[in-house]
């Protein structure tokens, strides 16, 4: 199975895909962390990307799609895939069908988390993550059970996003508008989009998620 998980910055992705790496052992593909990586590492790549990712504008088409290409080649064909972030423009959109088609692969579900936009700016600009592991936590929506240590793995050590702060968060959700949501409609004619109100309590949202791909 292959999904896209649709939604501005800050709507879910993320916390809902790596509830499905952890429940059905799919994969998750995140151009934004494999950018962040390429960026820790000063490749090419991240030499390239560091300041649009900062400036919260897009990194080229030919970039991320060619990061999605090289880690779908890394995967075994019985893996699902949950593209998380991605595609992110009609050219991405054109250029995964391409991607999945050379390898065998069809995208089953198109999963939009609607949300209310005034939620966005605080639920990232609360959001962390464990620096060891990756799990995600929020300052106020979700604690880690004892106060500063990763329920996951343990780690002490938590880390934040350059870019979540109010002002970069303004312009991506102005990238997503513009770039992002027309991409919908294109989804929609092919009968793939399904909608979950992304403002609920993540369990539900995830209940929601799971009846989808269960249908
Ligand atoms: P995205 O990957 O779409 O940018 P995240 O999954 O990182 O979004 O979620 C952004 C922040 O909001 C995180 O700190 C996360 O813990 C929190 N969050 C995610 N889903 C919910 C939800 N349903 N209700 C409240 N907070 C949420
Ligand atoms: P994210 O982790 O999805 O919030 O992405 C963080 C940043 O990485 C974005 O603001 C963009 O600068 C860049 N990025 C991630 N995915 C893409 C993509 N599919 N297309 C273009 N830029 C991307």
């Amino acid at each position: 199975m292959n999904i896209i998980l649709l939604g501005p910055p800050g709507a879910g992705k993320g916390t809902q895909a790596s509830k499905l790496v952890a429940d059905r052992g799919m994969v998750q593909l995140s151009t934004g962390d494999m950018l962040r990586a390429a960026v820790k590492a000063g490749t090419p790549i991240g030499l390239k990307a560091k300041a649009v990712m900062d400036a919260g504008e897009l990194v080229s088409d030919e970039i991320v799609s060619g990061l999605i290409g090289e880690k779908l080649d890394s995967m075994a064909p019985s893996e699902g895939a949950i593209f998380d972030g991605y595609p992110r423009t009609e050219a991405q959109a054109r250029s995964l069908d391409e991607i999945l088609a050379s390898r065998g692969r069809s995208l089953d579900h198109v999963i939009e988390l609607e949300v209310d936009e005034d939620a966005l700016v605080e639920r990232i600009t609360g959001r962390y993550t464990c620096a060891n592991c990756g799990e995600g936590y929020h300052d106020s929506f979700k604690q880690p059970k004892v106060a500063g240590i990763c329920d996951r793995c343990g780690s002490t050590e938590f880390k934040r996003r350059p870019d979540d702060n109010e002002e970069t968060v303004r312009t991506r959700m102005a990238e997503y508008r513009a770039k992002t949501a027309p991409i919908l409609p294109v989804y929609e004619a092919r009968g793939l989009v399904q909608r979950v109100d992304g403002m609920a309590d993540m369990d539900l949202v995830s209940a929601a998620i799971a009846k989808i791909l269960d249908s």
